[in-house]
C-alpha cells in the first residue's frame, strides 16, 4: 500500500504539531480549501457521513479490533463547521494514543481551555483541526501576501480556506507576530476575545458591554483605523505607559461585529526608548556640576 510509511509516522503519534508536520510532510502540495475528508481517509477514517441527531455536533466511532473509525456529523452543521468538525474528530482519531469513542457538542468544538482533562483533550483536538484546515506555511504567506493587517482581510481568509469567521481570526491571532486582538460582538456585547501572543492583557470580558465608540459603528461606516482609549480595552498598570491602541470595527446588519484592536509594537519601543533616554538625561537634584 502507498500510504504505509504515512500510517506508520501517523502511529509514531506525539503532539498536534507532529501530527501535522507529518501530513504536510507527505502532501507536500496541499492548496486552500484543504480537502480533510480526502485525508481522513488517507489517516485511516473508513467513512464520514451525516446522522440526524440532537446528542452532538461531530462524533467519532470506533472499532480498534478491526482497526477502523468513522466520523459522524449532525446535518444542520454548516459547511465550514462540518469541515472543522471532521478535522476536529480526526484530531481526536490520531491524537494521545488508542483513539476511543467520542461525542462532541458545538461548545467542544470552540474549547480553548485545558484546566480539566476533558476540556484540554478537545483543544488539543480544536488545535489540531486549525492546523489541518490552515496549514501554518500556507497560512503565514496568504497573511504576508494580503500586506498590513486590516480587519477586512479575516472574512477574505475564512472564504479562501473554507472556514468560519472564528476559526480563521483564532488561527490569525495565534501565528500572528504582530500585537493584535480580535473581539467577538453581538448586539453590544463582548461574546470572546481572541488575542495574539504578545497583545497587552485584557479588561473587557465576555458578557460585558462594549465602549459606545463601537456600539455607534454602522455597517456603511467607511473600515478606518480609529484611536481608541486604552483603559476602556487593556488593564493598565500604574508603572508602565500606557501603549496607543488602534482599532477597525467591521459590522454586519445582524448586530454583530468584530472589532481589530492594534498596538504598533515598533512605535511602542521607540517611545519606550525615549521615554528612558529622557529620564536618564535629566539632571539630578543637589548634583552641581
Ligand atoms: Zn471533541
Amino acid at each position: 500500500m502507498p500510504n504505509d510509511a504515512f500510517l506508520n509516522d501517523l502511529a509514531n503519534g506525539g503532539s498536534a504539531e507532529t501530527l501535522l508536520a507529518t501530513i504536510l510532510k507527505y502532501h507536500p502540495d496541499l492548496r486552500a480549501p484543504i480537502d480533510v475528508v480526502a485525508i481522513a481517509h488517507r489517516a485511516g477514517i473508513t467513512e464520514v457521513r451525516d446522522l440526524e441527531t440532537d446528542a452532538f455536533a461531530s462524533a467519532l466511532i470506533t472499532n480498534m479490533a478491526k482497526g477502523e473509525a468513522a466520523i459522524l456529523c449532525a446535518p444542520g452543521l454548516s459547511a465550514q463547521r462540518r469541515r472543522f468538525a471532521i478535522a476536529h474528530q480526526l484530531g481526536h482519531f490520531l491524537l494521545g494514543g488508542q483513539p476511543v469513542d467520542r461525542q462532541c457538542r458545538n461548545r467542544d468544538l470552540a474549547e480553548t481551555r485545558r484546566d480539566t482533562p476533558t476540556r484540554k483533550a478537545e483543544m488539543h483536538a480544536n488545535r489540531f483541526a486549525a492546523g489541518v484546515l490552515m496549514p501554518k506555511p500556507l497560512f503565514v504567506a496568504s497573511v504576508a501576501g494580503l500586506g498590513k493587517p486590516t480587519v477586512t482581510h479575516l472574512p477574505d481568509i475564512a472564504a479562501t480556506y473554507h472556514v468560519t469567521l472564528e476559526a480563521a481570526v483564532t488561527r490569525y491571532a495565534d501565528l500572528t507576530q504582530t500585537m493584535c486582538a480580535f473581539l467577538f460582538v453581538k448586539d453590544g456585547v463582548l461574546r470572546y476575545a481572541r488575542p495574539s501572543r504578545f497583545f497587552p492583557a485584557l479588561s473587557i470580558q465576555a458578557g460585558d458591554p462594549i465602549p459606545a465608540s463601537v456600539k455607534s459603528a454602522t455597517p456603511n461606516d467607511r473600515i478606518a483605523w480609529l484611536p481608541a482609549e486604552a483603559r476602556d480595552w487593556i488593564q493598565i498598570s500604574r508603572h508602565t505607559r500606557q501603549p496607543r491602541l488602534t482599532m477597525q470595527i467591521l459590522s454586519k446588519a445582524n448586530g454583530f461585529q468584530l472589532v481589530m484592536l492594534f498596538v504598533n509594537a515598533a512605535a511602542e519601543r521607540r517611545a519606550d526608548e525615549e521615554a528612558e533616554k529622557e529620564a536618564t538625561e535629566k539632571p539630578s537634584f543637589g548634583q552641581r556640576r
